[in-house]
């Protein structure tokens, strides 16, 4: 019998993170047909796309329509960004399996990002939770979740340094309110590993397993490292992007998210399981290069491909 492989949770966001930083406005049907290609990779949890007003962001716009595509495939988790109370009741409308609410936690980001201060996003949050537990109560359907990513949680580009204490305040008031899940956001690519491990172990030990996702950027190029780090503290879910589409408008040149493809590389070199299908992965990532032609797509691992004689998946080694 297999030795039983430790797990992590690859949350893909490029159809969410990464379409929304760049120009060009992926038609429906492109995004339908890449997001159906992540699946066959192994992909389990997709942010399909955010819940935000049209006019700020044109390529959000059909979010709803996307959400209702990817529900058809079984055991897929689709998950959706909703800023605002707004948000999240078209997202319960559209059918989302989780719901994921920005907070930041620097005061110059709340209010530059979505014009609130961090008190009225904790009221915001809470207005959220009420709305997703009573929709619960009646749809007859498995419970939607809500996550809190905070965002800034290891520096701000406004702000600058953001204190450990204010993170690990904001993430225990959005577990109190009702968050299931609250993960940190390193939305400006400031991290280094051992900002990452000191703040998810206090995550960890102060919500237990509510503690969420590390939502990493490699503006510097300190995302796998970060990710590594966050591993060792006990995160189990990451979000990364295919081909790290997206970059940050105020480093540029910089690419966005970790990049999934290098990102499950280290983790099935490391013995440690993803689900996900490298040469399926490589599918979807020449879907996006066909729908993308004009933006850069990062990546070492594509480049190069797997060494010789890498198994995939790596066999347990005990
Ligand atoms: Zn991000």
């Amino acid at each position: 019998m297999a030795a039983q492989r430790p797990e992590v949770l690859i949350s893909e966001v490029a159809p969410r993170d990464g379409l929304q930083s760049i120009q060009s406005i992926m038609p429906t049907a492109h995004k339908c047909q890449w997001i159906d290609a992540l699946v066959r990779a192994g992909l389990r949890e997709i942010e399909v796309g955010s819940f935000v007003s049209e006019k700020l962001l044109p390529q959000m716009a059909d979010t709803g329509a996307v959400v209702t595509h990817s529900r058809q495939h079984s055991g897929l988790c689709v998950l959706a960004l909703a800023p605002n109370l707004k948000g999240a009741q078209s997202a319960l409308a559209a059918g989302v399996h989780k719901i994921t609410v920005p907070i930041s936690a620097s005061e110059a980001h709340s209010l530059a990002n979505v014009r609130k201060t961090i008190a009225e996003m904790l009221n915001e949050l809470d207005q959220i939770i009420q709305t997703v537990q009573q929709h619960n109560a009646t749809s007859g359907k498995p419970p939607v979740v809500v996550e809190v990513g905070i965002s800034t949680a290891f520096g701000c580009t406004l702000a600058g340094r953001v204190s450990d204490t204010a993170v690990l305040t904001l993430a225990n008031k959005c577990a109190a309110i009702g968050a299931q899940e609250v993960g940190l956001s390193d939305t400006t690519g400031m991290a280094n590993p051992a900002q990452i491990k000191r703040l998810f172990t206090q995550l960890h030990h102060d919500l237990g397993d509510r503690a969420g996702a590390a939502h990493l950027h490699n503006t510097r190029g300190l995302g796998l490292a970060n990710a590594l780090a966050a591993y060792e503290a006990g995160v189990r879910t990451f979000d990364s992007s295919q081909g790290g589409i997206g970059g940050c408008p105020y480093a540029p040149g910089a690419s966005g998210n970790i990049v999934t493809e290098d990102l499950i590389f280290m983790f099935e070199a490391m013995g440690v399981s993803t689900g996900v299908r490298f040469e399926q992965l490589l599918k979807a990532r020449a879907l996006l290069e066909e729908f993308l032609p004009d933006e850069p797509l990062y990546g070492m691992t594509p480049a190069a491909g797997l060494p010789k004689g890498f198994k995939w998946p790596a066999t347990p080694t005990t």
